[in-house]
């Protein structure tokens, strides 16, 4: 015993010395260390200087007595916590009040009973260290909590709630705040999307004891969105009854962030951001099984650039990635292609994955059909071939394309991957800079394609179009109130090729753009020549097709055009089809309204054939409507074809807009759209499409009978 407690020092402060001298012998007896002060003031000096372990304090002295000493005590930074006995007089309830109000630990009733002092000195002390350790262990397991960015709590039946200073933390309240808050309320922080599952699992706690662990995103009270981990158990009296819950909820954002970021780096290419191998084949599978219920087809291309290894030899590491970033970038681009975004009916996104040194590998969903994908593989070859800057040098570059078709080839996406390397050794083989189908029959398809693909090219540049003008006639005077312009192709074997054998291929391939702009200089320059020459104004249409209609600058191309030529905006008409308008409602009636507003003629083409409903037909802002053929063929039989266009023709003086009938061969069908109330009619019984001399002999014979 003497050891365990010679190292405790204990202070007795007493005016009364003979008091003062039996308490310190009777301490020093037990093995105490004791040190003696006759008055408060020498208490606290001592006490200044020294640690105690406990004082004994009496509370009657000369000087500051032992209330105003006791208060002094706890007013110094080492005399907050120290045990204090007060020495006060027996039954003096008001005293003893007094000794706790100043801060006293406990008190001792005069006359001391000497033989118990140092059992309620040993009591003291016990009490005060054990109290010291609790504290120690609520402030180490606050610490611990808030390093861990984890809160307790618990609630009782009754529905009240407790919760640690780090769950205030965590929901962004203060604890008072959250002290008060109902379960309810708590549960109101959770996220919509997850809230009936914690619910559920905390009320599950609460009635059958089952424990739970979830992780969830929380709202917090200052609507910082923040992702939790939670475990509750249920909590019960020594009894085993439950009477209520207790939990843990940790705030585990940030780790939730980094395991993100870290799947990110997994799945992803570095130097790209592109998806890599694994997470390519992870894209595929359900892209693959989705097409295989939409009976669609769809191509996985993989792509190597050509001798890239000179590339990293001539511009070092530095200037090889950049190289590889910038095609990158043009793959993406490329894949979104016009022809691919037509071609594609289910939506679908593209897949673009890095998937070695030098290599990518592509995903095409929903192509429509299997030649489409050698039209993107080759637009793709075009995109890596264009010069790119690196290091202030412009390198160009050639690429090779391996291509495997779903569900032809295969059906995974394993599969599909390699038949697609296989064939890309086989582009390489036969000379790189081209493309190349795992599938031998696919490649002779892909290659005549390619041949008629280069052939219409040559056309374009080199001269072979022509424009064929059809009259647009007056079936009452017979006059001829303006014309459509045809292309024709004048092929050096085949001979004179007409649109619907090259108009499609020239979609696909984006060659209907330079296409368009060839016609529109050949009819804008006609219209430009007849105005010199003081001929009649007589306005021109041309079939403006989806992507030249969508195409930025249309507008100003046009009135540049019409401007050069010394032409009025009003004399040249648009053909648009139904269809295109239908394909993106909104851009198309802004961009009828721009070429409206700066004064050219819309007309609807091929009308009845597209899907429009009334509502908008009337969006539309059109000048024209031109009635398909298909109900011109029938029209004299009345029947559905007549009452089509009759409702037609309504249609069009509602909205104020003329109608064309097209394809009229038969004075029959002309005269059954006349007592329908269309007279303005296009086709064979009045002319066929002509070459430009043939078309103005024609006007001019035409305005010879009209004067006769
Ligand atoms: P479209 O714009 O509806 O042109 C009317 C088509 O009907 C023309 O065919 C014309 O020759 C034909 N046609 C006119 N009257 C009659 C008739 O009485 N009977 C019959 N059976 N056919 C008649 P074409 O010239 O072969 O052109 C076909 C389509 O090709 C055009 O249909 C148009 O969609 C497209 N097309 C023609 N030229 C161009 C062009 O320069 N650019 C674009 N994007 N498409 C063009
Ligand atoms: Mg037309
Ligand atoms: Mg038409």
């Amino acid at each position: 015993m003497h050891e365990n407690t010679n190292k405790i020092r204990l202070l007795v402060v007493d005016d009364d010395m003979l008091l003062r001298g039996m308490a310190t012998r009777t301490l020093r007896h037990a093995g105490f260390e004791v040190l003696e002060a006759d008055s408060g003031e020498r208490a606290l000096e001592l006490f200044e200087n020294a640690n105690f372990d406990l004082l004994l304090l009496d509370v009657l002295m000369a000087g500051i007595d032992g209330y105003e000493t006791c208060r002094r005590l706890r007013a110094m930074p080492r005399g907050l916590r120290v045990p204090v006995l007060m020495l006060t007089g027996l039954n003096d309830t008001a005293s003893i009040e007094r000794a706790y109000e100043a801060g006293a630990t406990d008190f001792i009733t005069k006359p001391i009973q000497w033989v118990l002092l140092t059992h309620r000195v040993r009591y003291g002390l016990r009490s005060a260290s054990s109290a010291e350790a609790m504290r120690h262990s609520r402030e180490s397991l606050a610490r611990a909590q808030r390093m861990a960015h984890m809160g307790s709590w618990s609630f009782g039946v009754g529905g009240a709630m407790a919760c640690s200073e780090e769950l205030a933390r965590i929901f962004g309240a203060p604890v008072e705040a959250m002290q008060c808050a109902s379960p309810e309320a708590f549960l109101a922080r959770v996220r919509d999307s997850d809230r009936e599952r914690v619910g559920t699992a905390r009320a599950r706690v609460a009635s059958d004891g089952q424990p739970y662990q979830l992780v969830f995103p929380i709202e917090r009270f200052d609507g910082m969105v923040r992702t939790v981990f939670e475990q509750a158990e249920p909590l019960r009296d020594p009894l085993g009854q439950l009477v209520g819950v207790e939990g843990i909820t940790q705030d585990i954002t940030e780790r939730v962030e980094a395991e993100s970021q870290i799947r990110h780096l997994v799945l992803h290419d570095a130097l790209t951001g592109l998806p890599n191998r694994d997470f390519f084949l992870d894209l595929a599978a359900p892209a693959l099984e989705q097409a295989s219920r939409n009976q669609a087809q769809c191509a996985v291309l993989h792509l190597d650039i050509d001798r890239f290894k000179s590339i990293n030899d001539a511009l070092g590491h530095a200037g090889g990635d950049e190289v590889l970033r910038v095609v990158a970038a043009r793959l993406q681009t490329g894949t979104r292609g016009s022809d691919l975004a037509s071609a594609s009916r289910s939506g679908h996104t593209e897949v673009v994955a890095r998937i070695g040194g030098n290599a990518f590998t592509l995903m095409l969903v929903d192509i429509g059909r299997p030649d489409h994908a050698s039209t993107t593989a080759e637009r793709l070859l075009q995109a890596v071939n264009q010069p790119i800057q690196v290091q202030g040098r412009s390198v160009q570059l050639t690429a090779s394309i391996g291509i495997a078709l779903f569900p032809r080839d295969a059906h995974d996406a394993g599969d599909l991957t390699r038949f697609a390397e296989q064939a890309l050794y086989e582009a390489k083989k036969a000379g790189r800079a081209r493309h190349s189908f795992f599938d031998e029959e696919m490649n002779a398809v892909a290659s005549a394609r390619l041949a008629r693909e280069a052939d219409l090219r040559r056309a374009i540049a080199g001269g072979e179009l022509r424009m064929y003008l059809q009259p647009k006639v007056d079936a009452r005077s017979g006059a001829t109130t303006g014309a459509e312009a045809l292309v024709r192709w004048q092929h050096p074997s085949k001979g004179l090729v007409p649109p619907g054998n090259f108009i499609p291929l020239a979609e696909e391939t984006g060659l209907i753009l330079p296409l368009t702009d060839w016609m529109l200089e050949q009819v804008v320059t006609l219209l430009g020549r007849w105005q010199r020459e003081g001929l009649a104004p007589l306005p021109v249409s041309v079939n403006v097709a989806a992507p030249c209609f969508m195409a930025d600058g249309l507008a100003d191309q046009l009135s540049g055009l019409v401007r050069r030529h010394g032409v009025r905006p009003e004399q040249l008409i648009l053909e648009v089809t139904e269809s295109l308008l239908m394909s993106d409602v909104d851009r198309a009636v802004a961009r009828l309204d721009l070429l409206r507003g700066r004064g050219f003629k819309l007309s609807l083409d091929d009308f009845g054939t597209g899907y429009s409903s009334l509502s908008y037909i009337k969006r539309f802002s059109i000048d024209e409507l031109k009635i398909d053929r298909c109900f011109v063929m029938d029209v004299q039989r009345g029947g559905k074809d007549g009452a089509l266009v009759a409702s037609i023709v309504t249609l069009a003086r509602m909205l104020n807009v003329q109608v064309v009938a097209e394809g009229v061969e038969t004075e029959a069908q002309s005269l059954a759209l006349r007592s329908l109330g269309c007279t303005l009619h296009q086709g064979f019984l009045y002319a066929r499409p002509m070459p430009v001399e043939q078309f103005e002999r024609f006007l001019e014979a035409a305005s010879a009978t009209v004067q006769r």
